[in-house]
C-alpha cells in the first residue's frame, strides 16, 4: 500500500491503571499507523487490550504516556469540550450492546448524530431513512428499539454510525450479542459501508471468524501488538 500520512497514527502508547496497591498494564508500548479506507480488526483474546487500545484510539480515555494523532490533530492533548466536539464531527460508533435511545425511533435514533451537527428535523429525518434502507429496514423505521430484534437493532446502529459519513467508524465486539448467521450479515453490511465510502473502520473482536472480513489483522497479547498483517490480491494474509 501506498504510504502516505496515517489518518490515525499511535505513537508509542502506554495506559496503566492503578488498582489500590496493584497497577496494571494494560497496553505495555503501541505504535500503529492506519490509513483511509483501511478495515482494522484489532484482535486478541479477552483482556489483551483491545478495548483500551480502542478507547485511546476514540478518545474516549487519556494514554498514560505517548500519544494519538487522528488527522494530524494531537488528540491526547485536547480538552474534554474539543474531544467531544471533534468526535461529534469525525468519529462514528457501532457498540455492542447497540446503545439505541429506546424512547426513540429508529428513524429518530438515526437521525440523532445529524442534530449534534445542527441539520435540521426534515433533512435528518430523510438522510436516516435512506440509511434504514440501506441497512434493509425499510419497514422497520418508525419502530421502537424494544419492538427490533438484535440483528436489526444493530443496523439501525450501523446507520447511525454512517450517517454523518464520519472521518473514522470504531466498534469494540459490534456481533458480540448476535448469533453467528447474523453476525456475518452484519460484517458484510459494515464492509460494504466501508467500499461504497471509503471509509476507515477500526473493528475489536475476538472472534477470528469476524476477524477474516477485515483488510488487516493487528493482534494483541498482553498489551502488545504481537501480528499485524494484511490481506493480499487473493485475500490471503501476509
Ligand atoms: P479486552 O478488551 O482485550 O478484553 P481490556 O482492554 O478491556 O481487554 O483490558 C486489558 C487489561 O486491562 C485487563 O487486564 C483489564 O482487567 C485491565 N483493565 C481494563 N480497564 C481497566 C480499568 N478501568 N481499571 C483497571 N484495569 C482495567
Ligand atoms: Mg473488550
Amino acid at each position: 500500500m501506498a504510504q502516505k500520512r496515517p489518518i490515525i497514527h499511535v505513537q508509542d502508547i502506554r495506559k496503566v491503571y492503578r488498582m489500590g496497591e496493584e497497577e496494571v498494564v494494560a497496553l505495555n508500548r503501541i505504535n500503529l499507523k492506519i490509513y483511509k479506507g483501511e478495515v482494522c480488526c484489532i484482535f486478541g483474546t479477552s483482556g489483551s487490550g483491545k478495548s483500551t487500545l480502542l478507547n485511546q484510539l476514540a478518545g474516549m480515555e487519556k494514554p498514560t504516556s505517548g500519544r494519538v494523532l487522528i488527522q494530524g490533530r494531537n488528540i491526547s492533548a485536547m480538552s474534554e469540550e474539543e474531544l467531544a466536539a471533534f468526535r461529534q464531527r469525525n468519529i462514528g460508533f457501532i457498540f455492542q450492546s447497540y446503545n439505541l435511545l429506546p424512547s426513540m425511533t429508529a428513524v429518530e435514533n438515526v437521525a440523532m448524530p445529524l442534530m449534534f451537527r445542527g441539520v435540521g428535523k426534515e433533512i435528518r429525518e430523510r438522510q436516516a431513512r435512506v440509511l434504514l434502507e440501506r441497512v434493509g429496514l425499510s419497514h422497520r423505521m418508525d419502530h421502537y428499539p424494544g419492538q427490533m430484534s438484535g440483528g436489526q437493532q444493530q443496523r439501525a446502529g450501523i446507520a447511525r454510525a454512517f450517517v454523518t459519513r464520519p472521518q473514522v467508524v470504531f466498534a469494540d465486539e459490534p456481533t458480540g450479542n448476535l448469533d453467528s448467521r447474523t453476525t456475518e450479515e452484519i460484517m458484510k453490511m459494515i464492509m460494504g459501508f466501508a467500499r461504497k465510502y471509503r471509509e476507515t473502520i477500526i473493528l475489536v473482536t475476538h472472534d477470528p471468524g469476524m476477524a477474516r472480513f477485515a483488510d488487516r489483522i493487528v493482534t494483541l497479547k498482553d498489551g502488545n501488538i504481537i501480528g499485524d498483517e494484511r490481506k493480499d490480491e487473493d485475500g490471503r494474509y501476509e
